[in-house]
């Protein structure tokens, strides 16, 4: 008979608005395109690439490059089509029917959708009043569903919050389901789980080059872990996942990433000018964020939201999302589009 897989009917369509806003900040993507060094090396490179040809079957050069970085061997990095796709591929992987996964609530809507997707028992922990985690819920609850996977993320989106690494630790220590750090906005935070790797075999850590490092358009992102995890989600990864021309994009952004600092650094501090401005403004509560977007609370949100639509501005709503009544997400932008904000929230 012609029908879906049982299940999939319940499972909704993640789509976004793909409203061409003139100020986007909307999806935490680095507001400006590469810097013009490091494009016009990646397209000098691409007019060599032979088309005719597959890339090559298991990224063996970007995870060698990768994986000297930190200290470890091409064996322990898995390369994706975004970390979105290494993401699934670990639920798959490590969740499946009759487990569960289990991830903080609020954080990242796709991890949910993720367990779905790998038949696996969705089970959001939700985090405290101020969004940090606490450590012993997260880990009672991922042992009585016998979880098969902890995912947790740091800084956590949308809420811009960090969890210290000797919580990231303590929760390694006490668990014995695969715990994976999804480190999306590691750049703007500066601190990593990447050091509990070689004491922890079951600890992953998740990195993307769609955020810092302005490859949004690329998707490619990787994952950090021992041989033996790192290996059995290889299994579930398409071969030649990764196409040569993001191949060759990502490894020129890697190997150029110093030509990001001055831009990291701007995002930085713009982003605490706004959070000082934004805070400042009667009913606006402004959460302290390690990445490059805020958390804004208002009780007028839908308002706020029109306002800053009127003016061309993209921002996420997530006033109706649980666990976040009357917030939105605003990207830190270019400084002439954070003063667009600032003077849309002043009202
Ligand atoms: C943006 C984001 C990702 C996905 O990044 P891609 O590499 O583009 O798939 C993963 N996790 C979090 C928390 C994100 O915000």
């Amino acid at each position: 008979m012609f029908m879906p897989r049982a299940g999939l009917e319940a499972l909704q369509t993640y789509s976004v608005a793909d409203t061409d806003w003139a100020i986007r900040l909307d999806a935490n993507e680095r507001p400006t395109d590469l810097p013009p060094a490091v494009k016009a090396r990646i397209i000098e490179r691409l007019g060599l690439l032979p088309f005719n040809r597959y890339p090559e079957i298991s990224a063996q050069s970007l995870k060698a490059v990768i994986a000297a970085e930190f200290g470890l061997q091409a064996a322990n990095v898995l390369i994706g089509n975004g970390s979105s796709e290494i993401l699934e591929a670990l639920c798959f992987a490590y969740g499946g029917a009759g487990r569960s996964i289990v991830y903080p609530s609020p954080s990242f809507s796709m991890y949910g959708i993720y367990a779905k997707l790998a038949d696996s028992q969705p089970v959001p922990v939700a985090l405290q009043a101020d969004y940090t985690l606490d450590a012993d819920k997260m880990l009672t609850a991922a042992e009585q569903a016998a979880a098969g996977v902890i995912l947790l993320c740091n800084p956590n989106n949308p809420t811009g919050t960090v969890m210290p690494p000797e919580q990231i630790e303590y929760i390694a220590a006490n668990t014995r389901s695969l715990v994976v750090v999804d480190e999306a906005y590691h750049e703007f935070y500066g601190r990593t789980a990447v050091s509990l790797l070689g004491k922890y075999p079951h600890v992953a850590v998740a990195r993307t080059f769609s955020k810092a490092y302005g490859l949004a358009a690329a998707r490619v992102g990787y994952l950090l872990a021992s041989e033996a995890v790192a290996g059995t989600i290889g299994k579930v990864l398409l071969p030649y996942n990764i196409n040569a021309l993001t191949l060759i994009t990502a490894e020129t952004v890697f190997g150029m990433r110093r030509e990001f600092a001055g831009s990291l650094a701007e995002t930085s501090r713009e982003r605490e000018r706004l959070t000082a401005a934004l805070g400042a403004v009667a009913g606006i509560h402004v959460y302290p964020s390690q990445t490059n977007f805020l958390l804004v609370k208002s009780e007028q949100a839908p308002e706020l939201v029109a306002r800053f639509r009127r003016r061309g501005i993209g921002v996420r709503d997530f006033s109706a999302a649980p666990g976040l009544a009357g917030c939105i997400r605003i990207g830190v932008g270019t400084p002439a589009e954070n003063d667009a904000v600032l003077e849309v929230a002043a009202g």
